[in-house]
């Protein structure tokens, strides 16, 4: 399978760590120009150097500066929702604030970026393709992370009604779901061993995903190779779910 993004210009948020900006890398593997959003500008001067890539320091939790880094990004053809923060607290003590925080970046700047990335794909009359980063954890509950759950099941919500919406404009929308990933967030996560062992058991491959796992499968979505494979949510969960 030969995965193929010249001419392409794709947008990842949340590109400075992880995830992101290891996919960041393997889409201009593949041919790809690459603008990467993210919060911390230190994190996007160095990515520059490594790639070459348009950087947009931008905070995704206020609603203008979402709007304003997808407008800032010029003419996309594919779209990475991977932005997303975790903030681990007991359902009796877990704050509003909190819970606030978690869905404006993880559901809402991704509904913002979409929105302006879209309208943009419709107006030029071009095809496009969008993965929203969501995760296992929108389809079981975890301890401690109730806010978390609630904004990834309601990404989940969001990606098959972007799908229904936007597939007669030829825009796919698809979902991954991964499980623990060894990124600063799942070392934040899952470092401690009293709670990864437990997690490592219920997956059938013994083995949490490595952001790269994670990565070539968002790069399989939104290939030509997955031309006809929208509104779904993909876990990269080693099995987990089955479990
Ligand atoms: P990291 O925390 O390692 O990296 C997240 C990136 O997103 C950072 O560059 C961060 O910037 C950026 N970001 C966070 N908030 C904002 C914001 N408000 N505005 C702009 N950028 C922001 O996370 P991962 O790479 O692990 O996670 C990526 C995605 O994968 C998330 O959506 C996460 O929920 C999901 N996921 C992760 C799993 C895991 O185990 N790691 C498992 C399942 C899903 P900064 O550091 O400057 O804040």
């Amino acid at each position: 399978m030969n995965i193929d993004f010249t001419g392409k210009r794709a947008l990842v948020t949340g590109a400075g760590k992880g995830i992101g900006r290891i996919l960041a890398k393997v889409l201009v593997e593949y041919g790809a120009e690459v603008v990467a959003i993210s919060r911390t500008q230190s994190d996007l001067d160095s990515l520059r150097i490594e790639i070459g890539c348009p950087i947009i320091c931008a905070d995704l939790s206020h609603a203008e500066a979402a709007r304003q880094a997808a407008q800032a990004a010029g003419d996309i053809d594919l779209l990475v929702n991977n932005a997303g923060i975790a903030i681990l607290q007991p359902f009796l003590e877990a704050t509003a604030d909190a819970f606030d925080q978690t869905m404006a970046v993880n559901v809402r700047a991704a509904f913002i970026v979409s929105q302006v990335i879209a309208g943009k794909l419709i107006a030029r009359g071009r095809p496009g393709a969008i993965v929203n980063v969501s995760s296992q954890s929108s389809m079981r509950a975890l301890y401690n992370h109730a806010a978390y759950c609630a904004s990834k099941g309601a990404l989940d919500q969001l990606t098959r009604v972007m799908a229904l919406e936007l597939g007669p404009y030829n825009i796919r929308v698809n979902a991954v779901n991964p499980t623990v990933t060894l990124t600063p967030m799942g070392e934040m996560a899952w470092g401690d061993p009293a709670k990864s062992g437990p997690m490592m058991q219920h997956i059938p491959l013994k083995r949490f995903a490595q952001p790269r796992d994670v990565a070539e499968s968002i790069a399989f979505l939104l290939s030509d190779q997955a031309n006809m494979i929208s509104g779904v949510m993909l876990p990269v969960d080693g099995g987990f779910l089955v479990s």
